[in-house]
């Protein structure tokens, strides 16, 4: 049985559709990528997942129907990092951690996860008094990623994490994001459009297109396939 089942998923803005019917599966543990042009919809994706917006079809964790309310799709283990980071700017890094735990009442592990996560990302814990709004663009990212893994989910959804960032801070994340995988076993949902390096980490790969599922396949599968190198990996 999938970690996660998507059948059928669409969602939009008022009455206009973006997603028109997508089918996709996450294993538990593994890293699966969502390719896509601008405006294919990989937002959308996320944001209906998370509940943060209407959506109908299935989508199913463990095999049982996902609550749409953004707070138990985060109590039920699936937590998003959202484009643009979302980390709240008048708050500390330390009270952006906090927030991100609030799904929980073990304090004391809270604390320790705190810690962790602050070895992990060495910069956060150097400047866990700060505000997040005085980080820069790749501190941010640190932060909201940490910030979502204090839920301790088991699926990580991360919608363009490399948006913005110089290439060895996009490196240095996607490293980070490797290790989490092997050594916590967190599933991760990616979707990019920095395609050959999103692809280094897929176990495998959907392509979206126009709101609906275009392509899927292993990263080798999409590398030898001539239309979806030419079109999205430029080469
Ligand atoms: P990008 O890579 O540019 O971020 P994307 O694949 O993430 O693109 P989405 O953000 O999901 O694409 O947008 C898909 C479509 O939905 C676009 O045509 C966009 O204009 C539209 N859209 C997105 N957000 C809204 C909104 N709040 N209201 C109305 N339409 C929206």
């Amino acid at each position: 049985m999938s970690l996660l089942h998507v059948e059928g998923l669409r969602a939009g803005y008022g009455s206009a559709d973006v997603l028109h019917g997508i089918d996709l599966d996450v294993d538990a543990g593994e890293v699966v990528v969502v390719l896509g042009a601008n405006g294919a919809g990989k937002t959308t994706t996320m944001r209906a997942l998370a509940g943060l917006i209407g959506r109908r079809g299935t989508i199913e964790l463990d095999g049982s129907p996902l609550s749409s309310r953004p707070e138990r799709v985060v109590a039920g283990g699936i937590s998003l990092v959202p484009q643009g980071r979302g980390t709240l700017g008048q708050l500390t890094v330390l009270d952006n951690l906090r927030v991100g735990a609030a799904s929980r009442d073990d304090k004391a592990e809270i604390e320790a996860d705190i810690e962790r996560w602050a070895e992990v990302f060495p910069v956060l814990g150097r400047r866990s008094a700060q505000l997040a709004g005085s980080l820069s663009g790749g501190e941010q990212q640190m932060l909201a990623v940490a910030r979502a893994l204090m839920s301790r989910p088991r699926l990580l959804l991360c919608d363009e994490p490399s948006l913005g960032l110089a290439p060895i801070v996009v490196q240095e994340l996607f490293a980070t994001l490797a290790r989490i995988n092997e050594t916590d076993g967190t599933a991760l949902l990616i979707v990019e459009q920095n395609a050959e390096l999103a692809m280094d980490l897929a176990d495998r790969v959907y392509l979206l297109d126009v709101g609906t599922i275009a392509a899927a396949g292993t990263p080798a599968e999409f590398r030898s396939d001539d239309a979806v190198r030419s079109a999205y990996l430029g080469y």
